[in-house]
């Protein structure tokens, strides 16, 4: 019999029925528009969430709303047992913007990230004409690529791995930004080098140009692939579409979800040609990845980055809002000990625990997540003008102000 009490708030339906491995803030969000949501008492906030750096066009965007519309109305799933013109104009849409090669399309990070693992353990077998023998993937400390048993193993954080090993075995860990750490790894088992350009659950902390071109040489090197993360960093977030681009490489093999379909699950893989030979029929494939719906969501978000400019858009107003920042942290000092990051993916490195600068956030109007590591993170939409910005800025320091 199920319990016959009767639950009305949705807090505690929530309570009562969803499972516990989030602890959330007190606050149920039920409608947005452009970088504002609203609560279920009609309070409106700033959202620099963006659902994780998921709202790239902020909330329903009319061009993207249509566009969702218009092909649920059409024909909304079809497996990859057949082709669909929307499929095949993403990845042409993809490999436009990385270069040679294919793409693959799956639900979400931790899935294009399993891809990028599995895209290694091919080359290891290319590589050494053996199975099992040339598997060893180098990450960087302080990674997170997902919660599947492949991300959770390349995501060396005790959090996240306790109570679950046995992991996947082969991964390594160098220090970021080291090129001799990740060097001193390398030895005839190696297969990959695998890295987010920019680490966004770990306190955002960038890969430097030079890390990114010493790692591609060494890839280069010892015919290794260099398989990159965008998950969070990539599609427009740092003002180039790829995060990588401002240090002027290009990796074996991108991981894509988060900001790709503004909102629908979507995630995508793309590989550089002859690597994406790799794969062939029935070494992988997904159910959802790639539905009709999945592609017109993320072709609209394409579609807006272009037509709306937001790529330099982003580029530009990231500019004078990071100096605002940083002049936060000189003012502050006691509080906010520095600003990290590019683009529209900062982090704020907070001296203590930063949850009650968040809820300061939230109530002042501000809704921005944790990165770990005493960080704050703000992820603006890529729709936010430097009006948004600014007021973030001004919350920002009302809050710094009051607990000073
Ligand atoms: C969010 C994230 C993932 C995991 O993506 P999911 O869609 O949650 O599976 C992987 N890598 C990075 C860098 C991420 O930020």
């Amino acid at each position: 019999m199920h319990s016959t009490i009767i639950r009305t708030s949705t807090a505690e339906i929530y309570d009562a029925y969803v499972m516990k491995n989030y602890a959330r803030p007190a606050l149920t969000l039920v409608r947005g528009s452009g970088c504002s949501v609203w609560d279920d008492q009609g309070r409106e906030y700033l959202d620099f969430t963006s659902g994780i750096a998921v709202s790239a066009l902020g909330h329903c965007h009319p061009v993207w709303v249509e566009a969702v519309r218009r092909q649920a109305g059409e024909l909304i799933h079809v497996s990859n047992l057949f082709r669909h013109p929307l499929q095949a104009e993403l990845a042409r849409q993809l490999v436009l913007r990385a270069g040679p090669g294919r793409a693959f399309f799956c639900n979400s990070g931790a899935e294009a990230n399993e891809a990028l693992i599995k895209l290694a353990r091919l080359h290891g077998v290319k590589k050494s004409g053996e199975e099992g023998r040339c598997h060893k993937i180098i990450c960087a400390k302080g990674a997170f690529h997902g919660r599947t048993f492949g991300g959770m193993s390349a995501t060396p954080q005790e959090k996240i791995q306790k109570g679950f090993r046995p992991l996947v075995p082969g991964f390594v860990f160098g220090e970021l930004n080291n090129l001799r750490s990740f060097a001193d790894l390398v030895d005839d088992r190696t297969s990959a080098i695998f890295v987010e350009t920019i680490q966004g659950e770990s306190g955002i902390n960038p890969c430097t140009d030079e890390f990114l071109a010493g790692l591609r040489h060494l890839c280069d090197r010892h015919k290794l692939l260099l398989l990159i993360d965008e998950v969070q960093c990539g599609v427009g977030r740092t003002g180039r579409f790829f995060a990588f681009e401002h240090a002027g490489i290009l990796p074996d093999a991108i991981g894509m979800a988060k900001g790709l379909g503004g909102g629908f699950p979507i995630g995508a893989v793309w590989i550089r040609e002859n690597a994406a030979e790799y794969f062939q029929p029935g070494s992988h494939g997904t159910t959802f990845g790639g539905t009709p719906l999945a592609c017109a969501a993320a072709l609209a978000v394409l579609h807006v980055i272009d037509k709306e400019k937001l790529l330099d858009k982003v580029a530009a107003n990231s500019g004078p809002w990071l100096k605002k920042l940083e002049k936060l942290a000189a003012d502050f000092p006691q509080q906010l000990k520095a600003v990290r990051g590019r683009g529209y993916l900062i982090g704020l490195q907070m001296a203590g625990d930063p949850a009650p600068y968040q809820a300061a956030l939230r109530e002042a109007g501000l809704l921005a997540p944790g990165a770990g590591n005493n960080v704050i993170r703000l992820l603006p939409p890529l729709i936010a003008t430097r009006v948004h910005l600014d007021r973030s800025v001004e919350i920002i320091r009302g809050v710094l102000q009051a607990k000073a």
